[in-house]
């Protein structure tokens, strides 16, 4: 059986990248297999990594996990908790720090991308990625659903693992990725494709929020970047961004690409515009319902987070006096 894990950031509210990218992998694991233990966290303690307001983040982490349940995501059948509630993700993470180096860490892109974003880099930011690989440990996780811009991040995880075997003993599990292939797991940014849709991007206009309205969600796909080509065609290098709505498309109407392209042959690309749209307003109208019904109730939500933190700690200490004990740390006898 496989242990997954994945992680996300209570930095904005979900948004469709995430949904395609993430959490409708979570959902098909969650259904598919019993066997398969599955823990999701919130992660919050790496949303401070960037410049953040506190009663914000403290908003957004209710509604990452109300969200998450209206997407489908099902407490009895997955640890759900939020990452600060764990101290052992910090503890481990300090241990990690120990067995990783400063060059590997500048050469990763998220941090080169995030750090050109704020004058004064902090440490956090830097150390991003090693927290990151204590939260997949810690659970000794086999599986990690990521999309395509975390590849790096799970290979200084991978990394890390080997690392510790090799010096202290066969502890962890070296985690494999899963990402799809077809390249339907990333979304790019409704204005600059050369971007990833993404929930810390500065301009909202990029990116489709899970509880976006139908008009935000017209008004934003209607402004999408395209091309001077009228016509609908799939082709990610030439045309990225009519191709990243034929994707986006595709998706939601649970469709293939070559699909969603035969029937749009009649229609240019502002009348398309229109018809994805709809079909993505369609597809979220249930789950904007059910996150506005769970975001009514935050104690019932508090309440859930806290028995999935209870679950996830008695793991996470496990693991931790393992590991102590490895390191002679402490005062085990
Ligand atoms: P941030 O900008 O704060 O980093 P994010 O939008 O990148 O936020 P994360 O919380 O970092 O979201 O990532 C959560 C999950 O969603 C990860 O598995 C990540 O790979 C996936 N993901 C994020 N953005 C996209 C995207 N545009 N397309 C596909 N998958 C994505
Ligand atoms: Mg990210």
């Amino acid at each position: 059986p496989r242990k997954v894990f994945s992680g996300i950031q209570p930095t904005g509210s979900l948004h469709l990248g995430n949904y395609l990218g993430a959490v409708r992998k979570w959902l098909q694991m969650q259904e598919q297999n019993s066997s398969d233990s599955i823990t999701i966290c919130i992660v919050d303690m790496h949303s401070i990594t960037m410049p953040h307001n506190p009663p914000m983040l403290r908003d957004n982490i209710f509604t990452m996990a109300a969200t998450l349940l209206a997407c489908g995501i099902d407490p009895a059948k997955c640890t759900l908790f939020v990452q600060s509630a764990v101290l052992e993700h910090s503890e481990l993470n300090w241990i990690l720090s120990s067995l990783t180096t400063m060059p590997r860490l500048a050469q990763l892109p998220q941090f080169k991308e995030k750090s050109r974003q704020v004058r004064d880099v902090p440490l956090g930011l830097y150390v991003y990625p090693v927290l990151q690989a204590a939260d997949i440990m810690l659970y000794k996780a086999t599986h990690v659903p990521v999309g395509i811009d975390q590849l790096q991040h799970i290979q200084l995880a991978q990394h890390l693992a080997r690392n510790f075997n090799g010096r202290y003993g066969e502890l962890f599990p070296v985690c494999t990725p899963v990402i799809e292939q077809d390249d339907g797991s990333r979304v790019l940014s409704l204005r600059d494709v050369s971007k990833k849709m993404s929930k810390s991007d500065p301009n909202p206009k990029g990116t489709i929020n899970l509880a976006d309205s139908p008009e935000q969600i017209k008004e934003k796909i209607k402004k999408a970047v395209t091309d001077f080509t009228s016509d609908i065609s799939y082709d990610p290098n030439t045309r990225p961004g009519v191709s990243n709505l034929v994707n986006i498309h595709a998706h939601v109407t649970n469709s293939s690409i070559a699909t969603v392209v035969e029937e749009a042959k009649t229609l240019d690309t502002g009348r398309y515009k229109e018809r994805v749209a709809d079909a993505v307003i369609e597809h979220l109208r249930p789950i904007r319902e059910q996150i506005d019904r769970h975001m009514a109730n935050r104690k019932e939500l508090s309440y859930m987070l806290e028995m999935g933190a209870d679950r996830a700690r008695q793991v996470a200490q496990q693991t931790m006096l393992e590991v102590k004990q490895r390191l002679g740390l402490g005062t085990y006898c």
